[in-house]
């Protein structure tokens, strides 16, 4: 595999995850890390998530297993679930942004796992956008953000889930520090005492800063406000506001919704309207849990600083 020869080089390749596509680079090859930053814009605040492609790398990585590791490994891994634990002194700083823990990930993709297994080393490998913008969900997206960059991309096609992993730590009290592909309600089956603090600030969970995922064009929370035939209006399930002329509906189904999601605010963004607004998906909605991270997605979208 070309790819693996380059990560071994030190190179950076763009790689499919079952989430979103990732920038990645061998995790113990500080110059191949400090590539991804460069390539991102990405603040040196801001680490990173390992990805392995089996749990004894684990030991690796991380220098205390919490009780609950194995229960959280079983139900969730292979799959979009970022577990945040202590860390080894051996990963290097620039992966931990200067902190004592580290994000680990054992992704589903046939594709990622393929490569993770042969390289057999741990990949750090964020969201392959620049930061801030909005996430990929295919090749071409990523060729989007990197036009003058070359370096590889497997391209798998569109992506499963189409929204980042779920970041827990089990640093002391489980807690969900970014919202995500994985349902706080399925993690708590399993951890009861499971408390959710979106951290607001970079140096708590930096991808989770206040304006993210977002598109170049003015993008607003609709609120009646008086459409023009310059506006796009982003919708889900819901009926379409009087006077809007460019609706993107993503429907009413969640897992839908999050699919597409990202692959419409970009379609958005390349249409030349002067402002982009969204409906919020169902806030009363019975099943209003499903929505979290779409929703927390366009909030942070749609901020202004
Ligand atoms: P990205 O891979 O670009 O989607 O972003 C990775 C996410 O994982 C960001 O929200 C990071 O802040 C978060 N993350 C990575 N490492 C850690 C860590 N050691 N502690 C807390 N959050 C982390
Ligand atoms: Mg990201």
């Amino acid at each position: 595999m070309a790819a693996v020869d380059y990560l071994r080089s030190g190179g950076v390749v763009g790689v499919p995850t079952e989430t979103v596509y990732g920038l990645a680079a061998s995790a113990f090859n500080v110059e191949a890390v400090s590539e991804i930053y460069r390539l991102k814009g990405r603040p040196a605040n801001n680490p990173l998530i390992l990805h392995i492609h089996h749990q004894d790398q684990i030991e690796q990585i991380a220098s205390t297993i919490p009780s609950c590791l194995p229960r959280i490994v079983e139900a969730f891994w292979p799959g979009p679930l970022t577990v945040v634990l202590k860390s080894k002194t051996s990963v290097p700083e620039i992966v931990r942004a200067g902190g004592d823990t580290v994000a680990i990930r054992l992704p589903s993709h046939p594709v990622f796992q393929q490569l993770l297994a042969t390289i057999n080393e741990p990949l750090a490998a964020p969201s392959a956008n620049r930061s801030n913008h909005i996430s990929p969900t295919t090749a071409s997206h990523v060729e989007d953000d990197f036009p003058k960059e070359p370096f590889p991309i497997l391209d798998a096609g569109p992506t499963a889930t189409g929204l980042e992993s779920t970041v827990l730590s089990l640093v002391g009290v489980p807690t969900v520090l970014r919202l995500g592909a994985t349902s706080v309600e399925s993690l708590k089956q399993i951890l009861p005492e499971l408390t959710i603090k979106i951290p607001s600030h970079q140096t708590d969970s930096p991808g989770t800063s206040k304006r993210h995922y977002a598109p170049r064009t003015p993008f607003h929370i609709w609120s009646n406000q008086n459409l023009t035939t310059e506006d796009g209006v982003l919708l889900f399930g819901t009926p379409v506001p009087e006077g809007a002329d460019h609706v993107w509906d993503l429907s009413d189904d969640p897992v839908q919704a999050g699919k597409r999601l990202y692959a419409a605010l970009r379609e958005m963004d390349q249409s030349h309207l002067r402002n982009l607004y969204v409906v919020l998906p169902h806030q009363d909605h019975p099943n209003q849990t499903d929505w979290l991270a779409i929703t927390d997605r366009l909030r942070r979208a749609t901020q202004s600083g």
